[in-house]
Order: structure tokens, then C-alpha cells, then sequence
């Protein structure tokens, strides 16, 4: 169910974006979910660039892609999104579809590797470059855990900022779950 799950509901979102043989990054693979999301939706003639800090991430990755998708139609770096202009080939800036953030630390892993409010906003303003027209970044952020809190109110402070000319920002939020909110932040480029 769409609903079920706020990652649920931004994929759907994120669908009309990706077509088959369209160019997708994922910023923080971690466990390799939202990779493999990608992989599947652009198909075997488009492509998925990802990046994560952590080894344990990118090997856990490739794995996941290697049994749930067939085609071999991503390309995985283990270097930090802040980078992703000097990793993504010069050909695809500008035709990016989907853009997508997971914040935090790798779940079931060392809680101390968190996304940074600098290294983030960085890739984000990076990553609004490599997108299409047409194209979207969706970052979803998590307060709660030491750090989160600065990075939630400064990637949205970031986004709120954005020229409403050139870019639609909406924010969406599960305003009835228990502790700590789960915010994904959707920025559409005109
Ligand atoms: N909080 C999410 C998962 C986040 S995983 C959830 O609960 O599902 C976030 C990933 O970002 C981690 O695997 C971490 O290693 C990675 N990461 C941290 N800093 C990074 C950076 N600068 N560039 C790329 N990946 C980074």
C-alpha cells in the first residue's frame, strides 16, 4: 500500500519521473533498497550511478543488485555524493530523472557515520545540476539521532530557499507516527 510506508509513497511519486532507459542516481545506497528500485525502473537500456562512504554499503549493494535485478545497468562509487559531479560522466549532466537522498546512518551498522548537514547540501546543489528538466530530487531526512535535527532544519532551509521560478519544492511528512518525524522533501525542476 502506498500509504503504508512514507518511502512507499515517494517512490510513487518518483515513478512518473523514471522512464525506461532514463539516467537515476541514488546518493546514500546503504542497504541497496531504493538502488534496486532504480535499476528496475529505468531497465536495461537506462542507468543507476550510486554512492556510499561505507564498503560495507556498497558491498551489501552490489549484492542486492546482482540477485533482484537483471540488468547490469548500474555503476556503484565508493566516494562521497559531495563528489558525484567528478564521478557522473559529463555526458549525463543535465539528464539526470531521479535523484535520490536517504539521511541518517546505515541501519544495523555503525551509528557514528551519519550524513553531514555541509557534505549533503553540497551534493544537493550538486545534484540539482545533473537533473533534467522535468527531473526530481527527493531527500528523505530523519531527526532524532545526534546530528539529525541540524541537518533536518538546514537541507530544508536549503530547499525553502530555492528560486520558486526554477524549481517547486513540497514537503511531505507523516504527521500521526510516534517519536521522531520522517520528512521527505520532493524538489521539482522546471
Ligand atoms: N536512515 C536511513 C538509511 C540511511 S543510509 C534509514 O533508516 O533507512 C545513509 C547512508 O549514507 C549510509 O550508508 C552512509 O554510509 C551514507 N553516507 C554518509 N555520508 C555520505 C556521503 N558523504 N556520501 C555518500 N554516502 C554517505
Amino acid at each position: 500500500m502506498i500509504g503504508s510506508n512514507i518511502l512507499s509513497f515517494a517512490k510513487s511519486i518518483l515513478s512518473d519521473a523514471l522512464e525506461s532507459g532514463g539516467i537515476a542516481v541514488d546518493a546514500t545506497v546503504g542497504n541497496g533498497y531504493d538502488t534496486v528500485f532504480l535499476s528496475r525502473s529505468v531497465g536495461s537500456c537506462g542507468h543507476v550511478f550510486g554512492f556510499d562512504i561505507q564498503e560495507e554499503a556498497i558491498a551489501q549493494t552490489e549484492s542486492r543488485l546482482e540477485e533482484e535485478c537483471t540488468a547490469a545497468n548500474w555503476t556503484l562509487f565508493k566516494a562521497g555524493h559531495e563528489n558525484m559531479l567528478e564521478y557522473i560522466p559529463e555526458e549525463f549532466h543535465g539528464r539526470v530523472g531521479v535523484i535520490m537522498f536517504n539521511l541518517g546512518f546505515l541501519p544495523g551498522s555503525d551509528k557514528s557515520v551519519i550524513t553531514k548537514p555541509e557534505t549533503t547540501i553540497a551534493a544537493v546543489r550538486s545534484s540539482l545540476s545533473l537533473l533534467s528538466v522535468g527531473g526530481v530530487l527527493c531527500i528523505a531526512i530523519y531527526a532524532g539521532h545526534p546530528g539529525g535535527d541540524d541537518e533536518d532544519s538546514e537541507v530544508r532551509q536549503f530547499c525553502r530557499s530555492l528560486d520558486y521560478h526554477s524549481y517547486r519544492v513540497v514537503q511531505s511528512e507523516m504527521i500521526n507516527k510516534p517519536g521522531h518525524p520522517i520528512r521527505v522533501v520532493f524538489v521539482f525542476k522546471l
